[in-house]
């Protein structure tokens, strides 16, 4: 058997389309009004300033503003508190986003606390999170991650109800908040870690696996069960000579075994990687929404 490609790129593209379409809307209707993105990088990590750099160009191209700024690394905590505040009051600015992770010497927590609810376009704010934890509860921003695989779920079609769900990573960033919005979509949820004794008895049982470990090809066919939908989150550097610079990008999740296990299966790349923005993309929006309803 040969599981089917849920395709990140073309589902992406799709989520890209209807925002560029809602903001001209919005432009149309409402005297030119138009969703500001502004993003934070502190220092020069490479990494993070080519997401920046995508993020500017996603925002281009759906007609959003976006403004960047970019501080040094060894800027202090009051400095990037105080960007957040001058951000916050910015009438133009409706999503910040600050691009992690920080410099040691700046507290997350802090500078994450600090962004206003409305304009939390990563949706990492604790109030965001802890409205996603309870129930009937509903954040105004899902963090854009795995917000992108529910959407990759619905638009392949997968049952979650009453589904057996097991993510494997607990990260704030994707792994808790995606075991809390499977929750939410009524499947029964495990969550797995470095600290999980018997991970395959877990796997083999799972309707739905979600891998966000941070570890090249770990999950193998063998341990998922016929028929699952496998959604790998994972991005990591395999050594390929064949390849110009040396290496391929290959997910959590060893695609060859578990191709041939799994009922639906997202490629890296090309499976979540392109939801992440498209859905910081949708988020962005709906803070201008938020903004144009109290204006
Ligand atoms: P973190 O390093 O923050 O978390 C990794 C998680 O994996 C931890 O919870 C850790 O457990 C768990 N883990 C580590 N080793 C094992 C093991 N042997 N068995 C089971 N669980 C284990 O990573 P992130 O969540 O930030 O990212 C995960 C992956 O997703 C990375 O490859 C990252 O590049 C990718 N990513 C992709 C994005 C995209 O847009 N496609 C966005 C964000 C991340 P413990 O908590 O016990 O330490």
């Amino acid at each position: 058997m040969s599981a089917t490609l849920i395709d990140g790129k073309e589902i992406g593209k799709k989520v890209r389309g209807e925002v560029r379409d809602a903001v001209a809307k919005m432009k149309a209707d409402n005297d030119g009004y138009t969703p500001g993105l502004a993003t934070v990088l502190v220092g020069d990590d490479v990494a993070s300033s080519t997401y920046v750099r995508m993020k500017h160009r996603a925002c281009k191209a759906a007609g959003i503003n976006s403004y960047g700024h970019i501080m040094p690394a060894n800027s202090t905590q009051e400095e990037v508190l105080a960007m957040v505040a001058k951000l916050n009051a910015d009438p133009d600015v409706h999503g910040i986003l600050v691009q992690l992770p920080l410099p040691d010497q700046v507290d997350e927590e802090t500078i994450l606390s600090a962004i206003d609810l409305e304009k939390d376009v990563d949706g990492f704010h604790p109030v965001n999170i802890g409205r996603l934890a309870m129930k009937d509860r509903d954040p105004l921003f899902v963090p854009c991650t795995p917000a992108g695989c529910m959407r990759l779920l619905e638009e392949a079609g997968i049952e979650t109800s009453g589904a057996e769900a097991v993510i494997v990573g607990r990260s704030n960033i994707v792994g808790l908040p995606m075991a809390m919005l499977l929750q939410k979509a009524n499947a029964t949820v495990t969550v797995c870690h470095s600290r999980t004794k018997d991970l395959d008895a877990h796997l083999k049982r799972a309707d739905i696996v979600v891998a966000a470990i941070g570890w090249a090809e770990m999950i193998k066919g063998a341990s998922l069960k016929p028929g699952c939908t496998v959604i790998d989150v994972g991005i990591n550097r395999k050594d390929d000579e064949t390849r110009k610079r040396g290496y391929r990008l290959v997910g959590d999740v060893e695609f060859d075994s578990a191709v041939e296990v799994s009922g639906a299966i997202t490629p890296v790349p090309g499976g979540v990687g392109p939801m992440t923005i498209a859905m910081l993309m949708q988020n962005t929006f709906h803070a201008a929404e938020i903004a144009l309803a109290k204006k």
